[in-house]
């Protein structure tokens, strides 16, 4: 099956060529880890894992390397505001490392409640330091870079096509607009790549370099990592829509001053989750997350679904009463497939037709409208079971073990279903009614069928 990518840098849909013949390096840029994820933050993850299971399908190798940022990322877009780390710690009490380390368990924590498949490698910004000093000094050697007072610039007048993946002609209007100037840099769009540290105050992350005492500027990770494992140029590289202005068009002027190279052939952008009509945002306390919904009794899976039912790239306006209606719609596939038996055999049209639809650029929506076509198929029910199962692989629904989890009742239940059969023998039929309410009161659902009584328990 033949993949077809959106590419931000070409700005079109293209047939995926991978650089060697069955295998994917790909790139992620990951979180700033100094507060708990909102569910904006995650929805980019749970894209990529499906993407990856795209390719997997496909029998690609994949080598997946995301970073943790868990330094010298500023409260703004620009090179100025507080570290976010060193906000956190001086809002906690606890030190940059120990918040760090904290909430990098709670975001792989987060992954793992969604399904998602680790990266074949996590990288700390923390622990590339000497690196980034390497890669920066090569910069600086090449003449890239200047020094204005609060750190080591990168001059991006010295690259021909700076900004080629988003469109900068307003840059200078853009940046007037969103913090106050910096007079001393040479061009608005120029970036820190080396900041130094504040002489009044002891950073709990700080390190020697040859151009002082400081911290690495928030582009210069990915493109360190990115070439450190998978080489001058990878194959696909994702990321938030927000990074095509600063941070994308950033990084890739870094590393082809440096190799010479285009970064990576392939730039995938997710567009944003909006909740009450802005952006989800963790600075304007806008959010969600995915903690708060389990408290409130809402699966991770049915978050995941909800992201499913949306393409990728169009922004998607949350709520309580969507991710409710994503929540019923994974039920009704469950309580539809539940008794289906055993898997054995497939509905290969659907199946084809499927695969087709998450290869057009991961569009999942379509996906998960040939999986209901399935469940209303004339298919026997194992063949649909089978397919549904396959389909799973690429969704990460764990529609599996849901079904399982369904079909386990209680001992508690089994009592009353037993009574209940007696009952219905003796065409008690208000006994009958009413011990299906205590099983309702269970949360069990009892179904009379022409191969008798059923019920499930779904539960999340
Ligand atoms: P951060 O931890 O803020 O660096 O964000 C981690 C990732 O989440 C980045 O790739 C962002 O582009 C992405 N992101 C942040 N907010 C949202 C949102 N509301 N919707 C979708 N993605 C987001
Ligand atoms: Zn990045």
């Amino acid at each position: 099956m033949n993949i077809r990518l959106y590419n931000s840098l070409t700005k079109q849909k293209e047939e995926f060529k991978p650089i060697k013949k069955k295998e994917v390096g790909l790139y992620t840029c990951g979180p700033t880890v100094y507060d708990y994820p909102h569910i904006g933050n995650l929805m980019p993850y749970i894209i990529w894992d499906v993407l990856k299971r795209v390719l997997k399908i496909n029998k690609y190798k994949i080598k997946h390397v995301m970073n943790l940022t868990d330094v010298g990322h500023l409260t703004s877009d620009a090179d100025d505001g507080e570290d976010k780390l060193v906000k956190a710690s001086r809002e906690t009490g606890q030190n940059a490392w120990q918040i760090a380390e904290f909430f990098i368990k709670v975001f792989r924590n987060n992954l793992c409640s969604l399904n998602i498949d680790e990266p074949s490698k996590f990288l700390r910004v923390t622990d590339v330091i000497k690196e980034q000093i390497e890669f920066a000094s090569i910069l600086d050697k090449k003449g890239y870079l200047y020094k204005i007072s609060d750190g080591m610039y990168f001059d991006t007048s010295k690259i021909k096509d700076y900004g080629k993946i988003a469109n900068l002609a307003n840059v200078e209007l853009k940046e007037g607009a969103r913090v106050a100037k910096n007079n001393e840099k040479k061009n608005p769009s120029d970036f820190a790549v080396w900041k130094f540290s504040p002489e009044d105050k002891i950073r709990d992350m700080e390190w020697e370099s040859p151009w002082g005492l400081g911290f690495p500027g928030w582009h210069l990770e990915c493109s360190v990592m990115s070439r450190l494992e998978l080489g001058d140029t990878f194959d696909i590289h994702t990321g938030g829509m927000d990074h095509l202005t600063v941070h994308h068009p950033n990084e890739m002027a870094q590393s082809e001053a440096v190799t010479g190279k285009l970064q990576a052939n392939y730039w995938l952008h997710n567009a944003f989750i909006k909740y009450e009509g802005a952006k989800m945002s963790k600075s304007k306390g806008t959010f969600v997350t995915l903690e708060e919904l389990r408290a409130k009794g809402f699966s991770p899976m049915a978050f995941r679904f909800l992201i499913l039912q949306n393409h990728y790239r169009k922004p998607l306006n949350f709520s309580l009463t969507s991710l409710q209606a994503a929540q019923n719609g994974l039920e009704a596939i469950i309580r539809a497939i539940a008794f289906y038996g055993k898997p054995k055999g497939n509905c290969k049209e659907l199946e084809e037709e499927f695969y087709e639809a998450v290869s057009n650029d991961l569009n999942t929506a379509k996906g998960l409208a040939v999986l209901q076509k399935v469940i209303d198929s004339d298919y026997k029910n194992s063949a649909k079971l089978a397919t549904i199962y396959k389909m799973n692989e690429v969704l990460g629904l764990r529609l599996e073990g849901l079904v399982k989890n369904a079909m386990d009742i209680s001992d508690e239940a089994k009592i009353i279903l037993e009574e209940r059969l007696k009952a219905r023998d003796n065409k008690d039929w208000e006994r009958s009614d009413k011990l299906r309410d205590k099983l309702t009161a269970l949360g069990v659902e009892v179904h009379d069928t022409p191969e008798g009584q059923k019920a499930i328990h779904i539960k999340f």
